[in-house]
């Protein structure tokens, strides 16, 4: 057996080291590593051409399904042009109509600037970074400290991660992460003590994606929003895995009625085709920054990739496609259905529960006594191991299977990937 996928696969485990995995199961010679070659719509193939239905939209990043005609046009497209030229000092066609297009369906009264990065990570970084220098220059240094949830998940760059409360990502790191005011519901953010020491509060709205996709108390984002109000705190909304019509809305805040001072994107920015992120902030925190150069008011942040041509070609064909395609009305049909299948779903004696909001679904895998299984176990990582053979790509949150598909998934791969989940788990915990 010395074909090429043999030879990549050996390739792979000489040389490369992935992100959130553990290398010595990764490298064991009876691990099988999919080497994904291909892709339409909801479906993946791999080197052997086994095909697969996108379970997590390639890690919360698809919208409109792989390959998509129009994205890629633009790509190639913006590609006979220039690929990448400098944000510092410069701009660009794309990235200024895509700035554009993105405050006008983002609360378009109260966002009036993008600033734009790469990453989830780093769109989290940029909103720290603001309001500490905001702060600071409304005379106001103080105000410096941060609140954030329990269990949040903000992106594993130290500021981010100092904003996380995942302890199995965050707590080795802690002794080199900023301090953080903790908090697990408005209660506890009301008995909170120094407000007026706090620059921001950080919250993943409606949803909290990787402490397992639990969803928050209705009203829960409106009232954090008129907290802030009432403390002067500034509201840094992570849209990060919500953006882009997740939970059936373009963005989950719109659910609640309100508006961020800050509104991370990225993951869904480029329909998951491109590393792209942006920060929308607002106009009263803009031009704090303004001054002359003595006065050192400027931002001074930024990433090489900043307002990347290629990159935000892809978006304004995604935002496009929601437009032309009418991409959000068609969805809602799939999140009923999604909706029925979880009911079906959670007659098993392995499912302890399901949540859903919008298009995202987390099925909690647990013993038929409804107790968990001990997490040495890795139920949830073996049945999406076994989902595989039933053809179907997804990745567990600890025993929370996540079913979260492209947008374009028809009404027959989504059952299938139901079923897929369903076989697995009968044959992990059965
Ligand atoms: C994925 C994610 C991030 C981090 O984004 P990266 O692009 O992985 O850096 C931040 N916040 C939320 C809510 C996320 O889901």
């Amino acid at each position: 057996m010395t074909d090429e996928t043999t030879h990549l696969v050996a390739l792979d485990k000489w040389h490369v080291w992935h992100p959130f995995t553990q290398m010595r199961d990764w490298c064991a010679p009876d691990h099988e590593p999919l080497v994904l070659v291909s892709g339409d719509g909801a479906v993946l193939r791999d080197s052997r051409s086994r095909e697969y239905i996108d379970g997590n939209s390639s890690i919360w990043t698809n919208l409109h399904g792989h390959n998509h005609p129009k994205i890629n046009a633009a790509i190639r497209e913006q590609l006979d042009a220039v690929a990448h030229t400098s944000f510092l000092g410069f701009t660009n066609p794309p990235a200024i109509k895509l700035a554009a297009e993105l405050l006008k369906i983002a609360a378009p009264n109260r966002l009036t600037r993008v600033f734009f990065s790469d990453d989830g990570s780093t769109a989290i970084e940029v909103a720290i970074k603001m309001s500490v220098q905001y702060f600071q220059l409304i005379g106001q240094p103080h105000r410096n400290r941060f609140v954030a949830f329990a269990n949040a998940y903000h992106g594993d760059t130290l500021g981010a991660a100092s904003l996380g409360g995942v302890g199995i990502f965050h707590d080795r790191f802690a002794s080199h992460c900023f301090p953080v005011e903790r908090v697990t519901s408005i209660d506890e953010l009301n008995e909170l003590e120094n407000s007026e020491t706090f620059a921001a509060v950080a919250i993943e709205p409606l949803i909290q994606g990787a402490a397992g996709m639990k969803l928050w108390p209705r009203r829960m984002l409106a009232k954090l929003r008129s907290w802030c109000d009432a403390h002067g705190v500034l509201l840094i909304c992570d849209e990060v895995m919500t953006g882009f019509g997740r939970t059936g809305t373009m963005f989950a805040s719109l659910q609640e009625n309100i508006a961020p001072d800050f509104l991370a994107l990225a993951k869904g920015l480029t329909g998951g085709y491109m590393p792209l992120a942006a920060t929308l902030t607002t106009e009263r925190i803009f031009e704090a920054f303004l001054g002359e150069a003595h006065e050192q008011k400027t931002f001074y942040y930024g990433h090489s990739y900043a307002g990347n041509q290629l990159a935000c070609a892809a978006a304004l064909a995604n935002l496009a496609i929601f437009r032309d395609e009418n991409v959000l009305e068609n969805l809602q049909p799939k999140i009923a259905l999604l909706s029925e299948l979880l009911n079906n779903l959670q007659q098993h004696k392995n499912v302890s529960e399901t949540r859903q909001c919008g298009f995202i679904a987390g099925i909690d895998v647990a013993r038929s006594d409804g107790s968990p299984f001990d997490w040495t176990e890795l139920i949830g990582a073996r049945v999406c191991v076994a989902a595989r053979k039933h053809g179907l790509l997804t990745r567990a949150i600890r025993d929370t299977i996540v079913l979260m598909p492209p947008y374009c998934i028809t009404a027959e791969q989504l059952c299938r990937a139901v079923a897929a989940i369903e076989q697995a788990i009968t044959e992990i915990c059965g």
